[in-house]
């Protein structure tokens, strides 16, 4: 079942973008309706990556986002956020796999790397020619990430990577993989670029996910994988200097459960008009228009409050908290979006071939990923009260008493 109707575009707010935004949206909404839409269900089901998709998803030049030069397309961050919410509308899988490639691995090469790393990789990274992959989380280390253990080594010409990454994004077929990891000499993080078959680099996918099924996320052992000091971020140096990739990716994040959402509800307004019950169409009883004009303004606020985030921070006055605020708001409201319009499709709201109970289950990695809904409205909650409530008193009234 394809989507060509945007019913979800009640207050007009295409109204709000440039010509150019405009006509990269129809772009970006053709492609996915023409050669996502007609074989997502099956390999969401087989927890398959469609790879010969890659091509196409290459063709739009979105891959790089705002980054500019080096062959990257220097969207604006409203163009780059509208392109993610057309991804997601159809497939949120891949709209994942364009984020960690994109607005995280590619970014973190453009923020935090040298002359020479931007110009060996981001050219091919931005045709979808090579892969990539954002290696932060571990095991034991996933809302806590700056205590993440993985080490790296200074030794003659390079360093000794060693360690567990868990959960990362395309990591079982990326390029190249970013990764972080702990400075054994300054005990700072530090981030590094490491290639596919590297030596002693093993990815392996994690399954049974009831989520994007499509992603492939995986587990990373390195065993003492070297890397050259050519291939060390430069610009990585503490665990903050990952915050500078993460407020711009999680203004994308906040727009995959608006793209969602958008599909989700204009898959309902077209489904309650065409089946029928005692008589008469599903969207003639009172209860399941309130459920459809409840997800409608759900999604007309996202978007307004999505649409905000970008222009902060195209002038340059975005938080943290802004962008952590934006992901959690976002991710809370689509979550009841997409409950309700699962509701309105009864039955066939948990088959994946009609798009609702797919998006239902894709939204549940979202609202985990980029940062929790907690952690990030923690971080919110921190930026307006001034007090940081991330380590629990009890832990700290212990150690003192000890
Ligand atoms: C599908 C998927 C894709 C991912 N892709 C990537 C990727 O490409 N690269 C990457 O590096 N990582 C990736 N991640 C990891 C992701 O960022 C983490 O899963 C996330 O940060 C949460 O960490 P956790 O799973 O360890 O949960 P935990 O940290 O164990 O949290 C469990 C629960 O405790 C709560 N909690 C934890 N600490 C606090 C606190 N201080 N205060 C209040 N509540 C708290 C959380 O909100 C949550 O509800 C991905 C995860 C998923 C599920």
């Amino acid at each position: 079942m394809t989507l060509n109707f945007t019913a979800s575009d009640y207050y007009q707010i295409d109204d709000l973008l440039t010509t150019e935004e405009k006509a990269l949206r129809m772009k970006v909404r053709e492609c996915m309706e023409k050669d996502v839409a007609p074989i997502m269900a099956e390999y969401w089901e087989k927890a398959e990556f469609p790879f010969h998709v890659i091509p196409n998803l290459g063709a739009l030049s979105i891959a790089g986002g705002t980054i500019k030069g080096y062959g990257c397309p220097g969207l604006s961050i409203t163009a780059s956020a509208i392109a993610t919410a057309e991804l997601s509308r159809v497939d949120a899988s891949c709209s994942t796999f364009m984020l960690v490639h994109s607005s995280l691995a590619m970014l973190t090469i453009a923020l935090c790397g040298s002359e020479a790393q931007k110009q060996k990789y981001l050219s091919s990274l931005a045709k979808l020619k090579a892969v990539a992959c954002w290696a932060l989380t571990e095991p034991d280390y996933g809302s806590d990430a700056s205590g993440l253990k993985t080490t790296a080594t200074k030794v003659e010409g390079g360093w000794i990577l060693d360690g567990h990454k868990r959960w990362i994004g395309n990591s079982t077929f990326a390029d190249v993989l970013v990764v972080f990891a702990r400075n054994t000499t300054t005990n700072q993080i530090n981030g590094y670029i490491v290639k596919k078959n590297a030596p002693g680099l093993t990815a392996t996918k994690i399954e049974n996910k009831i989520g994007l099924r499509m992603v492939q996320n995986g587990d990373i052992v390195l065993r003492k994988v070297f890397v050259t000091d050519e291939d060390r971020l430069p610009g990585v140096n503490s665990f903050q200097d990952t915050s500078k990739v993460l407020a711009v990716s999680r203004v994308m994040v906040a727009w995959q459960p608006i793209g969602i959402s958008m599909g989700v509800y204009d898959m309902c307004h077209r489904y309650l008009k065409e089946r029928k019950q005692f008589g008469a169409p599903l969207a003639a009883f009172q209860i399941n228009q309130e459920k459809l004009v409840r997800m409608l303004g759900n999604v007309q606020a996202m978007v307004l409050m999505g649409w905000r985030l970008c222009k902060l921070y195209e002038n340059g006055k975005m938080t943290a908290g802004h962008a952590s605020l934006g992901k959690s708001w976002i991710t809370l409201k689509a979550r009841e979006t997409v409950a309700l319009g699962r509701e309105l499709l009864g039955g066939n709201g948990i088959l994946s071939d009609f798009l609702v109970a797919k998006a239902f289950c894709d939204l549940e990695p979202i609202y985990t990923f980029e940062g929790t809904y907690d952690i990030n409205s923690l971080v919110t909650g921190r930026e307006v009260t001034g007090i940081a409530s991330f380590k629990p008193v009890v832990a700290s009234r212990q150690r003192s008493r000890m």
